[in-house]
Protein backbone atom coordinates (compact mmCIF):
# COMPACT_ATOMS: atom_id res chain seq x y z
CA UNK A 1 0.00 0.00 0.00
CA UNK A 2 1.64 3.30 -1.23
CA UNK A 3 0.29 6.34 0.37
CA UNK A 4 1.12 9.91 -0.82
CA UNK A 5 0.78 11.50 3.21
CA UNK A 6 0.74 15.44 2.00
CA UNK A 7 -2.62 16.07 -0.34
CA UNK A 8 -5.14 18.89 -0.52
CA UNK A 9 -8.59 19.36 -2.68
CA UNK A 10 -7.47 21.10 -6.00
CA UNK A 11 -10.22 23.58 -5.39
CA UNK A 12 -10.09 27.52 -4.33
CA UNK A 13 -12.12 26.61 -1.29
CA UNK A 14 -9.77 24.49 0.31
CA UNK A 15 -6.73 26.78 -0.90
CA UNK A 16 -7.93 30.40 -1.70
CA UNK A 17 -7.00 32.80 -4.21
CA UNK A 18 -5.62 35.08 -1.54
CA UNK A 19 -2.85 32.42 -0.58
CA UNK A 20 -1.61 32.51 -3.97
CA UNK A 21 -1.64 36.47 -4.56
CA UNK A 22 1.58 37.13 -2.69
CA UNK A 23 3.79 34.33 -4.33
CA UNK A 24 3.08 35.62 -7.75
CA UNK A 25 4.81 38.94 -6.72
CA UNK A 26 7.73 37.60 -5.10
CA UNK A 27 8.65 35.11 -8.29
CA UNK A 28 8.47 38.59 -10.39
CA UNK A 29 10.82 40.37 -8.43
CA UNK A 30 12.99 37.32 -8.38
CA UNK A 31 13.25 37.61 -11.76
CA UNK A 32 15.76 39.28 -13.74
CA UNK A 33 15.87 43.26 -14.56
CA UNK A 34 15.85 42.83 -18.33
CA UNK A 35 12.93 40.60 -18.72
CA UNK A 36 10.40 41.18 -21.37
CA UNK A 37 7.31 42.39 -19.65
CA UNK A 38 5.46 39.46 -21.64
CA UNK A 39 6.99 36.89 -19.86
CA UNK A 40 6.95 38.69 -16.48
CA UNK A 41 3.13 38.25 -17.08
CA UNK A 42 3.43 34.32 -17.95
CA UNK A 43 3.62 33.79 -14.04
CA UNK A 44 0.60 32.30 -13.60
CA UNK A 45 -2.94 33.30 -11.95
CA UNK A 46 -3.22 30.12 -9.63
CA UNK A 47 0.50 29.68 -9.20
CA UNK A 48 0.31 26.03 -8.93
CA UNK A 49 -3.18 24.93 -8.89
CA UNK A 50 -4.76 24.23 -11.99
CA UNK A 51 -7.78 23.32 -13.19
CA UNK A 52 -10.41 22.59 -10.24
CA UNK A 53 -10.77 18.69 -9.08
CA UNK A 54 -13.57 19.05 -6.50
CA UNK A 55 -14.41 15.70 -6.30
CA UNK A 56 -10.82 14.31 -7.05
CA UNK A 57 -11.24 12.59 -9.92
CA UNK A 58 -8.47 14.29 -11.72
CA UNK A 59 -6.22 13.45 -8.67
CA UNK A 60 -7.54 9.50 -8.27
CA UNK A 61 -6.71 9.33 -11.57
CA UNK A 62 -3.17 10.17 -11.21
CA UNK A 63 -2.61 8.30 -8.48
CA UNK A 64 -3.72 5.44 -10.22
CA UNK A 65 -1.02 6.10 -13.07
CA UNK A 66 1.29 6.40 -10.28
CA UNK A 67 0.87 3.37 -8.63
CA UNK A 68 -0.38 5.52 -5.55
CA UNK A 69 -2.91 3.43 -3.49
CA UNK A 70 -3.79 6.31 -0.37
CA UNK A 71 -3.74 9.81 -0.15
CA UNK A 72 -4.41 11.67 3.09
CA UNK A 73 -6.12 14.60 2.31
CA UNK A 74 -4.99 17.57 4.94
CA UNK A 75 -7.64 20.17 5.45
CA UNK A 76 -6.46 23.94 6.08
CA UNK A 77 -8.63 26.17 8.00
CA UNK A 78 -7.71 29.49 6.85
CA UNK A 79 -11.15 31.16 8.47
CA UNK A 80 -9.61 33.24 10.67
CA UNK A 81 -6.47 34.46 9.19
CA UNK A 82 -8.59 34.78 5.66
CA UNK A 83 -12.15 36.28 7.15
CA UNK A 84 -14.31 36.01 4.78
CA UNK A 85 -12.53 34.04 1.65
CA UNK A 86 -13.32 30.66 2.56
CA UNK A 87 -16.59 28.36 3.10
CA UNK A 88 -17.50 28.13 6.39
CA UNK A 89 -15.61 25.40 8.17
CA UNK A 90 -18.09 22.87 8.33
CA UNK A 91 -18.71 22.85 4.33
CA UNK A 92 -15.16 22.50 4.33
CA UNK A 93 -15.13 19.09 5.95
CA UNK A 94 -18.45 18.27 4.68
CA UNK A 95 -17.06 18.73 1.01
CA UNK A 96 -13.60 16.34 2.19
CA UNK A 97 -15.89 13.89 3.75
CA UNK A 98 -17.97 13.91 0.63
CA UNK A 99 -14.34 13.24 -1.41
CA UNK A 100 -13.66 9.95 0.68
CA UNK A 101 -16.84 9.04 0.09
CA UNK A 102 -16.49 9.18 -3.78
CA UNK A 103 -13.22 7.21 -3.78
CA UNK A 104 -13.69 4.47 -1.03
CA UNK A 105 -10.35 3.84 0.49
CA UNK A 106 -8.49 6.31 -1.72
CA UNK A 107 -8.16 8.86 0.87
CA UNK A 108 -7.44 9.17 4.16
CA UNK A 109 -8.78 13.05 5.72
CA UNK A 110 -7.05 15.37 8.48
CA UNK A 111 -9.33 17.52 9.83
CA UNK A 112 -7.67 20.91 10.02
CA UNK A 113 -8.90 23.23 12.70
CA UNK A 114 -7.31 26.37 14.15
CA UNK A 115 -6.84 26.90 17.99
CA UNK A 116 -8.58 29.78 18.46
CA UNK A 117 -11.76 28.48 17.34
CA UNK A 118 -12.05 27.85 21.02
CA UNK A 119 -14.57 24.81 21.87
CA UNK A 120 -17.11 24.96 18.88
CA UNK A 121 -13.62 23.64 17.03
CA UNK A 122 -12.53 21.64 19.88
CA UNK A 123 -15.92 19.51 19.45
CA UNK A 124 -15.93 19.94 15.67
CA UNK A 125 -12.51 18.11 15.69
CA UNK A 126 -14.17 15.10 18.13
CA UNK A 127 -16.94 14.94 15.86
CA UNK A 128 -14.79 14.58 13.14
CA UNK A 129 -12.81 11.90 14.91
CA UNK A 130 -15.62 10.11 15.85
CA UNK A 131 -18.21 10.11 13.39
CA UNK A 132 -16.75 11.44 10.11
CA UNK A 133 -13.80 9.29 9.91
CA UNK A 134 -10.98 11.66 9.75
CA UNK A 135 -7.38 10.53 11.04
CA UNK A 136 -5.58 13.16 12.12
CA UNK A 137 -5.33 17.37 12.59
CA UNK A 138 -3.33 19.33 9.94
CA UNK A 139 -2.23 22.63 11.69
CA UNK A 140 -1.44 25.66 10.09
CA UNK A 141 0.49 28.07 12.28
CA UNK A 142 1.33 30.64 10.01
CA UNK A 143 -2.12 31.21 10.32
CA UNK A 144 -0.71 33.05 13.46
CA UNK A 145 -0.65 30.85 16.38
CA UNK A 146 2.20 28.17 17.67
CA UNK A 147 1.83 24.74 17.18
CA UNK A 148 3.02 24.65 21.21
CA UNK A 149 0.47 26.79 22.01
CA UNK A 150 -1.50 25.59 25.11
CA UNK A 151 -5.38 26.18 23.65
CA UNK A 152 -3.99 22.65 21.53
CA UNK A 153 -3.58 20.57 24.26
CA UNK A 154 -6.96 19.57 24.30
CA UNK A 155 -6.79 18.87 20.69
CA UNK A 156 -3.59 16.87 21.07
CA UNK A 157 -5.50 14.39 24.17
CA UNK A 158 -8.22 13.56 21.62
CA UNK A 159 -5.45 12.72 18.66
CA UNK A 160 -3.28 10.45 21.93
CA UNK A 161 -7.17 9.03 22.62
CA UNK A 162 -7.81 8.29 19.05
CA UNK A 163 -3.95 7.80 17.87
CA UNK A 164 -4.61 10.56 15.67
CA UNK A 165 -1.31 11.57 14.09
CA UNK A 166 -0.81 15.78 13.51
CA UNK A 167 0.90 17.42 10.57
CA UNK A 168 2.27 20.83 10.69
CA UNK A 169 3.24 23.26 8.39
CA UNK A 170 6.92 23.81 8.86
CA UNK A 171 8.82 26.78 7.25
CA UNK A 172 8.07 30.04 4.80
CA UNK A 173 4.83 29.90 2.85
CA UNK A 174 2.40 32.65 0.95
CA UNK A 175 3.65 35.81 1.78
CA UNK A 176 0.10 36.68 2.73
CA UNK A 177 0.91 34.92 6.49
CA UNK A 178 3.25 35.20 9.02
CA UNK A 179 6.18 32.84 9.09
CA UNK A 180 6.46 33.52 12.82
CA UNK A 181 5.72 30.19 14.82
CA UNK A 182 7.26 27.56 11.33
CA UNK A 183 10.19 26.81 12.88
CA UNK A 184 10.55 23.31 13.54
CA UNK A 185 12.10 24.41 17.40
CA UNK A 186 8.43 25.25 17.75
CA UNK A 187 7.07 21.89 17.65
CA UNK A 188 9.26 20.70 20.41
CA UNK A 189 7.39 21.39 23.49
CA UNK A 190 4.21 20.18 22.19
CA UNK A 191 6.31 16.94 21.03
CA UNK A 192 7.48 16.52 24.28
CA UNK A 193 4.49 16.87 26.69
CA UNK A 194 2.96 14.50 24.21
CA UNK A 195 4.62 11.69 23.55
CA UNK A 196 1.81 9.52 22.65
CA UNK A 197 0.93 11.80 20.07
CA UNK A 198 2.85 11.84 16.48
CA UNK A 199 3.96 14.83 15.13
CA UNK A 200 4.49 15.15 11.12
CA UNK A 201 6.70 18.01 10.16
CA UNK A 202 5.56 18.92 6.65
CA UNK A 203 8.20 19.71 4.20
CA UNK A 204 10.31 18.64 7.06
CA UNK A 205 12.85 16.59 5.00
CA UNK A 206 13.15 19.87 2.31
CA UNK A 207 12.83 23.04 4.77
CA UNK A 208 14.68 23.87 7.87
CA UNK A 209 16.31 20.33 7.12
CA UNK A 210 19.32 20.60 9.97
CA UNK A 211 16.54 21.73 12.60
CA UNK A 212 14.06 19.02 11.20
CA UNK A 213 16.44 16.60 11.15
CA UNK A 214 17.82 17.20 14.98
CA UNK A 215 13.92 16.88 16.14
CA UNK A 216 12.93 14.03 14.36
CA UNK A 217 16.40 12.12 15.39
CA UNK A 218 15.65 12.76 19.20
CA UNK A 219 12.17 12.59 19.37
CA UNK A 220 10.66 9.10 18.64
CA UNK A 221 7.26 10.86 18.25
CA UNK A 222 8.61 13.47 15.70
CA UNK A 223 8.60 12.60 11.51
CA UNK A 224 9.74 14.52 8.43
CA UNK A 225 7.23 14.32 5.24
CA UNK A 226 9.32 15.41 1.70
CA UNK A 227 6.29 17.75 0.35
CA UNK A 228 8.01 20.27 -1.57
CA UNK A 229 10.96 18.40 -2.57
CA UNK A 230 9.93 18.77 -6.25
CA UNK A 231 11.38 22.05 -6.19
CA UNK A 232 14.65 20.60 -4.64
CA UNK A 233 14.75 18.42 -7.56
CA UNK A 234 14.38 20.95 -9.91
CA UNK A 235 17.26 22.87 -8.17
CA UNK A 236 19.44 19.55 -8.64
CA UNK A 237 19.39 18.80 -4.72
CA UNK A 238 17.03 16.54 -4.18
CA UNK A 239 19.34 13.45 -3.97
CA UNK A 240 22.04 15.24 -1.34
CA UNK A 241 19.27 16.28 1.15
CA UNK A 242 18.27 12.77 1.17
CA UNK A 243 21.49 11.41 1.00
CA UNK A 244 22.15 13.75 4.30
CA UNK A 245 19.06 12.85 5.88
CA UNK A 246 20.02 9.15 5.27
CA UNK A 247 23.24 9.01 6.73
CA UNK A 248 21.88 10.16 9.80
CA UNK A 249 19.73 7.04 10.15
CA UNK A 250 16.00 8.78 9.07
CA UNK A 251 15.08 7.01 6.62
CA UNK A 252 12.27 5.28 9.18
CA UNK A 253 11.42 8.86 9.88
CA UNK A 254 10.37 10.21 6.28
CA UNK A 255 6.85 10.26 4.96
CA UNK A 256 6.44 10.46 1.04
CA UNK A 257 4.38 13.53 0.21
CA UNK A 258 3.63 15.53 -2.51
CA UNK A 259 1.75 18.68 -1.85
CA UNK A 260 -0.82 17.67 -4.69
CA UNK A 261 -2.29 19.96 -6.80
CA UNK A 262 0.78 22.30 -5.59
CA UNK A 263 4.01 21.98 -7.73
CA UNK A 264 1.46 19.67 -10.46
CA UNK A 265 2.52 22.31 -13.57
CA UNK A 266 5.91 20.96 -12.87
CA UNK A 267 4.94 16.96 -13.08
CA UNK A 268 2.51 14.65 -12.97
CA UNK A 269 2.12 12.55 -9.89
CA UNK A 270 4.08 9.44 -11.38
CA UNK A 271 6.99 11.67 -12.48
CA UNK A 272 7.32 12.51 -8.46
CA UNK A 273 7.20 8.76 -7.89
CA UNK A 274 9.77 8.09 -10.11
CA UNK A 275 12.11 11.18 -8.70
CA UNK A 276 11.48 9.84 -4.90
CA UNK A 277 14.38 8.02 -5.04
CA UNK A 278 17.11 10.71 -5.90
CA UNK A 279 17.25 9.73 -9.35
CA UNK A 280 19.54 7.68 -11.40
CA UNK A 281 22.67 6.73 -8.38
CA UNK A 282 20.62 8.10 -5.96
CA UNK A 283 21.11 7.29 -2.07
CA UNK A 284 18.26 5.13 -1.29
CA UNK A 285 18.23 1.14 -1.81
CA UNK A 286 14.37 0.10 -3.25
CA UNK A 287 13.86 -1.37 0.21
CA UNK A 288 14.10 2.16 1.58
CA UNK A 289 11.63 3.56 -0.71
CA UNK A 290 9.36 1.04 0.38
CA UNK A 291 9.64 2.26 4.09
CA UNK A 292 9.14 5.74 3.24
CA UNK A 293 5.93 4.98 0.51
CA UNK A 294 4.78 2.03 2.55
CA UNK A 295 5.99 1.14 5.83
CA UNK A 296 6.34 4.38 7.23
CA UNK A 297 3.09 5.70 6.94
CA UNK A 298 1.25 2.20 7.41
CA UNK A 299 3.23 2.18 11.06
CA UNK A 300 2.16 5.83 11.94
CA UNK A 301 -1.44 5.36 10.46
CA UNK A 302 -2.16 2.07 12.10
CA UNK A 303 -2.89 0.47 8.63
CA UNK A 304 -3.04 -3.09 8.37
CA UNK A 305 -0.08 -4.75 6.10
ZN1 LIG B 1 0.39 21.39 1.86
Amino acid sequence: MKVDFHTHLATLEALPEVFFEGQRDNIRRLMPPDLPAKVRERVPDRFGLGPEDALGDRHVAEMDAAGIDLAVSLIIDFGLAFPGQVPELTDLFATHRALADRHPGRFLVFAGVDPRRGVPGLELFERSLVDWGCRGLKLYPPCGFSPSDRRLDPFYALCAEHRAPVVIHTGPTTPKLSFAHTHPSDVDDAAWRFPGVDFVLAHGAVVHTEAAALLAEYRPNVYLDTSGFQAEHRRGRWGSTLGRLKERGLVRKILYGTDWPVHRQYGTQATWIERLAGGDGGPLSPAEVRWILEDNPREILGLER
